[in-house]
């Protein structure tokens, strides 16, 4: 059914397509194409205009033939860097770049697969419900397509987002909400060596805190991280002002909130402490998600694995994806592995087996849901 050969062309041809974050211009152009060649009704959205991109979100529909809930598949067209001028390589069944970029899999193998399992359903001639596709823009790095999707376009119940490093078989159920936690902290300049008493460290401030912080894993469901220190210019100046990027991640939205406020406070003390001030920014940068292990939505996955001879593992993950906004959007979402292996590094690999099992994923879900 899945045309093995016509699936890898498609995802080597994707690969060859650059499209960093917010430059989706030219593989949103090939893909509309693509789209309307197959039949659907494409449209384009306006995120790209308010997040300053080259493009929107790509959405497409076909109609159904049969009565039954309407999914829609989704999968990010753009890369991390560095995935400009990717050269795919084969080895042994498993595709690869050159070795001087990411490959960028993530997420053309979803992108790949969705195409394939429709071309697969039209020369079949297979029944379906309706089907939306959204292939989005700038999910690496903030969610920026998701977040800024028309969703007056959108009609799904069911959501399947394309975007997982495990193999077909995983099925992801939970992701954490995660909140930004950024701190200009503010002491007072002097002579390090004349008047260092007139002076606030703004660094001693950021140890204090940090030292004071709970961090790393917090409990199985909660995780916090300082990333980024910036501050200072020379020794003998006591330091006026330092900036501290750091982040909360939690599968509850509650202790995320606990946690994140604990982090504010520990600033806060700690420039009190010392005679400083800090200035706090901080954002819930996406919400979690939380799907019920025995819905419908997973008891039809599990089927469809079955009914394919994979083993299906129902999991959570630590990462943001488009699955978290599109449960936000009232559209109930799970997140699917598609075989992305080491995504974001050089040595970002794919196998065919995996690639070719997602696109007879796609095609088994589309085929159950008319059912
Ligand atoms: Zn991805
Ligand atoms: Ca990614």
């Amino acid at each position: 059914m899945v045309n093995q050969e016509r699936l890898v062309n498609e995802f080597l041809e994707l690969v060859q397509i650059d499209s960093h974050s917010s430059k989706e211009g030219k593989i949103a152009k090939v893909l509309v194409k693509k789209l309307e060649e197959l039949g659907l009704e494409v449209k384009v959205d306006d995120a790209g205009e308010k997040v300053g991109g080259e493009t929107g979100n790509v959405i497409g529909k076909l109609k159904g033939s049969k009565e039954g809930p309407t999914i829609l598949f989704s999968s990010h067209m753009d890369t991390v860097k560095p995935g400009e001028g990717v050269k795919p390589v084969i080895k042994d069944g498993v595709i690869y770049s050159d070795g001087t970029t990411i490959l960028g899999g993530d997420d053309k193998a979803g992108i790949a697969a969705v195409l394939e399992a429709i071309k697969v359903i039209k020369e079949n001639n297979i029944e379906h419900s309706d089907i939306e596709v959204v292939f989005s823009i700038w999910e690496e790095g903030g969610l920026f397509g998701a977040k800024n999707l028309d969703t007056s376009k959108i009609n799904a119940e069911y959501g399947f987002v394309l975007d997982s490093g495990g193999s077909p078989g995983e099925i992801i159920v939970k992701g954490p909400a995660q909140d930004k936690v950024n701190a200009k902290i503010i002491g007072k300049p002097a002579h390090a060596g004349l008047v260092p008493e007139e002076g606030v460290s703004a660094i001693m401030i950021a140890s204090k805190a940090i030292n004071t912080m709970k961090l790393l894993r917090i409990d199985e469901e909660t995780t916090a991280n300082v990333g980024v220190i910036s501050g200072g210019e020379a020794t003998n100046v006591v330091t006026p002002e330092v900036n501290v990027k750091a982040e909360a991640r939690s599968l509850s939205e509650e202790k995320l909130n606990a946690q994140t406020q604990h982090m504010v406070e520990t600033f806060e003390k700690a420039a009190a402490d010392l005679g400083g001030k800090v200035e706090m920014d901080v954002e819930r940068m996406y919400p979690a998600f939380n799907v019920d292990p025995e819905d419908e939505i997973v008891k039809k996955m599990q089927e469809v694995f079955n009914t394919m001879g994979l083993e299906s593992n129902i999991t959570s993950t630590g990462g943001g994806s488009d699955t978290n906004i599109l449960n936000s959007y009232g559209i109930k979402a799970i997140n699917l592995g598609i075989g992305e292996k080491k995504p974001h590094t050089l040595e970002e690999h794919l196998h065919i087996k995996d690639l070719v099992n997602a696109a007879g994923m796609v095609t088994e879900l589309i085929k159950i849901f008319a059912k």
